[in-house]
């Protein structure tokens, strides 16, 4: 199931909340949604689930539009909204009961004893849902998020305010769960990141500043690929004019361009001058570096 997000606008009174973003998640694709707080994120989130309305633009979910068609969209769409609403002085099981119901599903009761298994709530499924700590409460609203065996998961900042154990656990589950299913989630956590999603969108005062693979985002600086070249003796580095170059204290070079063919290229100079090459790889910042280039100033 494929997600596209066209020229989506909304204002709230004066505020541009989103200006005009465009992105897309193919099928079966994980996507990491972040940016800085107040960047636009579950704004995008809660237009995507129909929970409000855009004031321009679309969100199609495997071409339904989000606006004309939000009951068949809700039946397609899990979502954990950031303030997870749960009831609760309702029963963790009486509370999935009930959202099984909503969705009409047959065999109420075997999916919810199967959703409870899948969460890990097999401990705390008789507990009213006040009682649970925050990670347990993640869990009950992961659930509701699944009962109904959605195509598409979107997830608002699923792991916020839970403690490293609890953190490991429900990053387990929203992998588990996001097998065949198309994920859009929002997180600060970039370590999430890298091991949930295979493809990022980094939005900032409502605008899209990345939208990319993960791999590409962190080689890939201001449209630039840069390799680290280490040589077996010193080399002169005019042979790599071309490029943009600098000699690293460490005794490696650093060579880069605006072009996906420089790996090529650098070994061809290699290969005709016969230059001593040791080791070639491409340099990668974190994604916490590329996040605060990219957000700078807010
Ligand atoms: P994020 O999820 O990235 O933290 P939000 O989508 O919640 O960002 O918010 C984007 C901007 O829209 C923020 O400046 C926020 O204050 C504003 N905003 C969000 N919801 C409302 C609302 N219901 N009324 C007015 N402004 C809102």
């Amino acid at each position: 199931m494929s997600i596209e997000v066209q020229n989506l606008t909304k204002i709230y009174g004066v505020q541009r909340a989103l200006d005009d973003i465009s992105f897309s998640s193919a099928k079966g694709e994980v996507t990491g949604f972040l940016g800085p707080n107040g960047a636009g994120k579950s704004t995008t989130m809660k237009i995507a689930t129909g929970f409000v309305r855009p004031s321009s633009g679309t969100i199609t979910l495997e071409g339904v539009d989000v606006v004309k068609e939000p009951l068949k969209v809700k039946r397609m769409t899990g979502y954990l909204p950031e303030h997870n609403p749960l009831y609760l002085d309702m029963y963790v099981k009486e509370y999935l009961r009930f959202v099984g119901a909503a969705y009409k599903l047959k065999k109420v009761k075997h999916k919810v004893e199967e959703m409870i298994t899948l969460v890990g709530l097999e401990r705390e499924q008789r507990k009213k849902i006040g009682t649970l700590s925050k990670g347990y409460r993640q869990r009950v609203g992961l659930a509701q998020a699944l009962i109904h065996d959605p195509e598409v998961l979107i997830l608002d900042e699923p792991t916020g305010g839970l403690d490293p154990n609890q953190l490991v656990e429900i990053r387990k589950l929203i992998k588990q769960a996001s097998e065949n299913k198309t994920v859009i989630f929002s997180t600060h956590v970039m370590q999430e990141v890298e091991v949930l999603c295979n493809h990022i969108v980094i939005i900032n005062k409502g605008k899209i500043v990345a939208n990319d693979k993960v791999e590409n985002l962190k080689t890939v600086q201001s449209g630039k690929l840069s390799y680290k070249v280490e040589f077996e003796e010193e080399i002169d580095i005019r042979l790599f004019k071309d490029f943009e170059t600098e000699y690293r204290e460490d005794g490696t070079y650093m060579i880069a361009a605006e072009t996906r063919d420089l790996r090529k290229q650098i070994m061809k100079i290699v290969g005709d001058r016969e230059l001593p090459l040791v080791n070639i790889s491409k340099e990668e910042q974190s994604l916490e570096r590329v996040f605060q280039e990219l957000t700078k100033g807010t």
